[in-house]
């Protein structure tokens, strides 16, 4: 059996006309497993009321879930409306009952916010995971419409994962055991649809992925299963040279690595969550990125080796970072000092985009988050501390060295009057960094793809 899983995000379950739309491509495959997003806006309206309720603003954040409810409810309606069907209203009928109560828990969780008066992790994911619970139901049922025979799988029951709420790692043995389900299912020719970016803890409390996670839930299911092909259906036709929102004259790359790919969505491009291609590259999956409006358009093929003849594959940025400095009080202290940064950022479990180090400071950018107030508390122990909020960070990936001649002049002079707070490279990982402030991380960002892709 040839298994393709097909994820769809936000963009792609935007209203009804591209629900339709996705169901037409989901049609064309013979053993489709599908992972859907939240429709668009949805997390970050749920993430919204959250924390309002924790603010004491309970009447606020119940509006955000009743006009989630009424958008849905919309939806659903004008999809039956376009496209009519013998048992629209028993369609209806589940897809509103289903929203209710999926909206009445949501409000019963602000409330319990409210009242606890603070946005406990496990209350937060409880939360921004109802985006999905909502579409996937409501997809499922829409796809009967159009004769397929979908059949909605909830993601609890698949994905399961450690307590780490908000950016749960998953258990891969449960996993590849409770995907046995799926084969049952598109044995007997239906098709699963699925939530993504939620799953569930050992004590069946829900937890997240992690912002953009659905992708890691599709290519999760598409290592269980070893899938012929994972592909990422998307706005945009692939994987570019930079981010085409931002970057006029990026352009598509047919073909990318697995370890390429994920460097750049490590850097920034949100095309593709950062932990996608792990389950991907274990079995050797190929992950297709492909545009849901340009379904013909190619798209990229991310692969385990590919070759490029380029200078430079390609630049990501990122916003909202932070560079840290600390220097040691006493110098001398070697590794010693070192080890202390380290050890606290590792008790923080926080990931660090670039390092600098001398004998005795070292200087490291790092996401702008609110550990980073408390990091800071505890490196006054070793050094003078100091944090410079408001950064970007511009990642020029794949790098080939023996083509750099030229290059890296290129870069500076694209750079210009760019006040540039830190430079790092690395020839083995083929990657230069550098940190700006982050209003001029756009413009720096444009300015060196020009120099680097259109000379
Ligand atoms: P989805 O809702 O389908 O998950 P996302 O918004 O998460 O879509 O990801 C697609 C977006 O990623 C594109 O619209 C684009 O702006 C952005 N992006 C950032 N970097 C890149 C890149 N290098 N290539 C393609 N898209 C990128
Ligand atoms: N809806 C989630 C988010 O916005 C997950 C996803 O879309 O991948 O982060
Ligand atoms: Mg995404």
């Amino acid at each position: 059996m040839q298994i393709y899983v097909l994820k769809f995000g936000g963009t792609s379950m935007a209203d009804h006309k591209t629900w339709k739309q996705v169901l037409e491509i989901i049609k064309k495959y013979e053993h489709p497993i599908v992972v859907v997003s939240a429709t668009a806006r949805t997390t970050r309206q749920l993430v919204r009321a959250g924390k309002l309720a924790a603010q004491d603003k309970l009447e606020e954040a119940l509006e955000i879930a009743d006009e989630i409810k009424v958008r849905h409810n919309k939806i659903v309606e004008d999809f039956l409306e376009e496209n009519p069907s013998e048992k629209k209203t028993l369609i209806l009928d589940s897809c509103r009952k289903n929203t209710e109560a999926k909206i009445g828990k949501l409000n019963k969780l602000l409330a319990y916010t409210q009242k606890a008066g603070t946005l406990s992790p496990q209350m937060s994911d409880a939360i921004a995971s109802m985006g999905e619970q909502i579409s996937s139901y409501l997809l499922a049922q829409c796809g009967l419409v159009l004769g397929i025979l979908t059949q909605h799988i909830e993601a609890r029951k698949i994905i399961k994962t450690d307590a780490e709420y908000g950016r749960a790692n998953p258990n891969r043995l449960l996993i590849n055991q409770k995907c046995g389900s799926l084969e049952t299912v598109l044995e007997s020719g239906f098709t699963p649809i699925i939530g993504g970016f939620y799953g569930e803890a050992p004590d069946k409390t829900v937890t997240t992925l992690g912002f953009e996670g659905s992708d890691y839930t599709a290519s999760l299911i598409g290592g269980a299963m070893s899938a012929t092909a994972i592909e990422i259906w998307t706005d945009v036709s692939g994987v570019y040279t930079g981010d085409p929102r931002y970057i006029p004259d990026a352009q598509p790359l047919l073909e990318l690595s697995y370890y390429d790919a994920t460097e750049m969505a490590y850097f920034g491009a949100k095309v593709l969550h950062p932990s996608t291609l792990k389950p991907a590259q274990e079995r050797n999956i190929p992950v297709w990125v492909k545009n849901m409006f340009e379904p013909e358009a190619e798209g990229t093929r991310i692969v385990r080796s590919s070759d490029h003849n380029r200078e430079v594959l390609a630049l990501s940025f990122k916003t909202e970072m932070a560079i840290l400095t600390v220097s040691a009080y006493e110098t001398l202290m070697g590794y010693s000092f070192l080890t202390k940064v380290f050890s606290s950022l590792k008790d923080h479990q926080l990931a660090v985009d670039a390092v600098n180090t001398t004998e005795a400071s070292v200087t490291i950018a790092l996401s702008d988050t609110e550990v980073l107030d408390q990091l800071s508390k505890e490196f006054i122990e070793i050094g003078h501390v100091s944090v410079e909020r408001g950064k970007g960070l511009i990642s020029v990936i794949g790098c080939t060295i023996d083509k750099m001649d030229g290059l890296s002049g290129r870069i500076f002079s694209a750079l210009g009057n760019t006040k540039v707070d830190m430079i790092s490279f690395t020839k083995e990982k083929r990657i230069v960094n550098f940190v700006v402030d982050e209003g001029e991380t756009v413009e720096a960002s444009k300015a060196i793809h020009q120099a680097i892709f259109t000379g």
